[in-house]
């Protein structure tokens, strides 16, 4: 197949690809999983059939560096969300970007080249999110420690599920990725591109500069965003999750194969998708279609081929 044929694909991995549940977060760990994670988005590529955009969530990683910054403030000073944001992007591209390398070398294409890109993504600085602050971030902290965060730092603290306290941050909606213009040059050039982690670092225009807030895009619609941006034709959405569920967890449950978006919006109504999880999943995959996007599918990191010969999975269409 010409390359000019390639379907141009963007996806997304979800936590799991990275950490699983219940692992501390070794460098260890995450490589290791990270290889796994490669070797389902090398046999896309080395399929022929796909060029692709890899995007991937960093919320445990930040929240580690969070901790790390705090307990270390006395020594090295702390460093802002925007910053442990680019941090962590930095040191998972880095580890997506070596194993991809890895298997394409191990598959003789070791000439297809590869390269993470630090995503900036553009919000709006009047936000309605930015009135309510409602996406936790980094560790737990006691009462007291949580009541002096919000006197010394600002910091919006809310109690957790039991759990303790945490601090809260805006989640505003992606406008626009300010690197698309050199992720398209690397896609025209048939790079694999890795982009947008952890939804991109969030940024303002000041009259004509660019400036970092403390806050976090969900993952799923910055991935949208870029895929709008590149004008991509697919947008993959990997979770841990075979299927989007009506009635999820309920003795009623029902997997979605084909929906349209019109009926994805209606279950959004009837409140099918939780908050924060799949709801933005299943959000982002219909702005994608309203957008002028063939599909975009949902499903498991380990379904993928199945999912994208159509064997399983959700697949949203106009
Ligand atoms: P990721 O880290 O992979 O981006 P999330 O953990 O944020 O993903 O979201 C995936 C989770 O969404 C699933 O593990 C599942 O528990 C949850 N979920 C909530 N509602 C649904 C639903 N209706 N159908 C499928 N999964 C759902
Ligand atoms: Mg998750």
């Amino acid at each position: 197949m010409e390359s000019n044929e390639k379907t141009l694909t963007v996806v997304a991995l979800g936590g799991n690809a990275i950490l699983k549940p219940g692992q501390e977060g070794t460098a260890k760990q995450q490589i290791e999983n990270v290889n796994e994670t490669t070797q389902q988005l090398a046999k896309m590529v080395l399929s022929g059939e796909y060029k692709i955009v890899v995007s991937h969530g960093n919320g445990p990683q930040v929240g580690n560096l969070m901790l790390q910054n705090e307990l270390a403030k006395e020594e090295v000073p702390s460093h802002p969300l925007d910053v442990c944001g680019a941090e962590s992007q930095g040191f998972i591209g880095y580890m997506l970007s070596q194993s991809l390398d890895n298997v394409f070398n191990e598959n003789g294409r070791g000439d297809i080249p590869v390269a993470t890109v630090l995503t900036q993504t553009l919000i709006d600085g009047d936000d309605p999110a930015f009135n309510d602050p409602s996406k936790p971030v980094g560790p737990f902290y006691t009462e007291e420690a949580a009541t002096e965060l919000k006197e010394e730092k600002d910091y919006d603290m809310i109690e957790d599920a039991g759990r303790g306290y945490r601090r809260v941050v805006p989640s505003p909606a992606p406008k626009e990725i300010v690197e698309k213009e050199p992720i398209r040059q690397l896609l025209a050039a048939h790079t694999v591109v890795i982009a947008a982690g952890g939804g991109g670092i969030p940024v303002v225009r000041e009259g004509d500069k660019l400036v970092g807030r403390e806050a976090v895009i969900d993952k799923d619609l910055a991935t949208e965003q870029l895929a709008e941006d590149v004008d991509a034709e697919l947008l993959v959405i990997l979770t841990d999750v075979e299927n989007v569920y009506l009635n999820y967890n309920q003795p009623d449950e029902e997997a979605l194969d084909q929906v349209t978006v019109e009926e994805a919006r209606s279950y959004i109504d009837e409140g099918h998708f939780a908050r924060g999880s799949m709801k933005p999943k299943v959000k982002a995959g219909i702005e994608f279609v309203e957008s002028g996007g063939d599909k975009a599918v949902i499903t498991s990191l380990s379904k993928v081929q199945e999912a994208l010969d159509g064997n399983t999975g959700t697949t949203i269409t106009s």
